[in-house]
């Protein structure tokens, strides 16, 4: 439950543009409102100074979770510098606010390709679920994602899945939130644990640390399958956190 709504705070940003801020009393970062005002440019200065006359739009603001993986090399480099090359173009369809560390993974399901890089990142976006999926398509296709092979669990040069988009469940062709194999994979729910271990999911009842607890429990180990990757490069030559990835 959201406590009330504090007035909402008014300053001036960038190039103009007024913002307006709520803050509530007990609001959680995945369901968090935001409200933007902008100043109408389309009106006489003398009447848009000040904020008197704002436009205002109120936008909802959620906190999503996208899982990342690949195994092959892309135009980008190998999946570890794919990966860093991709959470950048993540910038573009809203705001990266955390992010796991790389994970190394045994393949599931089809065995007999390389193993994974993996990793899950925190965003804030005014997206719907469509447009962020279709955005999200349009990034794999962007690293060379060819889904012409057709092998289910193949190799892949870029994978990205919503795993939770803020508190909604959604069930329907194309588009299942919370991600329907999210509690029985490792190699999601370790990096996803890494950023968001006491994120409730939804239809679940369980926060993600409890869901990897229990897979742990089912499978008594996890063992190899998945692995953080260590840097080999130094601090400085990080991208947006991620080691940049040398060739050898
Ligand atoms: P994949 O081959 O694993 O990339 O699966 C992509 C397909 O899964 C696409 O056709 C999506 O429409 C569908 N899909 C369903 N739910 C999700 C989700 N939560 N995130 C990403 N793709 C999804």
């Amino acid at each position: 439950m959201l406590g009330a709504p504090s007035f909402p705070q008014l300053h001036r940003g960038k190039g103009g543009r007024v913002q307006a801020s709520i803050s509530t009393e007990n609001s959680q970062p995945e369901t968090g409102l935001a409200l933007t005002a902008h100043e109408d440019r389309s009106l006489p200065r003398e009447s848009r100074c000040g904020f008197s006359t704002p436009r205002v739009t109120l936008k909802v603001m959620r906190t999503v979770y996208i899982g990342m993986g690949g195994n092959m090399a892309s135009w980008a480099g190998a999946p570890e510098a794919t990966l860093a090359a991709a959470a950048q173009r993540l910038e573009s369809l809203g705001r990266m606010t955390r992010r796991s560390s790389l994970y190394s993974t045994a393949p599931v399901g089809f065995a007999a390709q390389p193993r994974f890089v993996n990793a899950v990142v925190e965003l804030e976006t005014e997206l719907e679920p469509r447009g962020l999926l279709e955005g999200l398509q349009g990034i794999e296709l962007e690293f060379g994602r060819d889904r012409s092979a057709g092998i289910a669990n193949g190799p892949r040069t870029l994978d990205l899945d919503i795993l939770l988009f803020g508190e909604l469940k959604i069930s329907e062709s194309g588009l299942e939130i919370p991600h329907p194999r999210l509690a029985e994979r490792a190699f999601v729910l370790v990096p996803l644990n890494e950023i968001a271990a006491g994120v409730v999911v939804p239809g679940a009842a369980k926060t993600v640390g409890q869901l990897l607890t229990r897979l742990i429990e089912a499978t008594k180990a996890i063992s190899d399958a998945v692995v953080q990757v260590r840097s080999k490069v130094s601090a400085d030559k990080e991208i947006g956190g991620w080691p940049s990835y040398r060739e050898k």
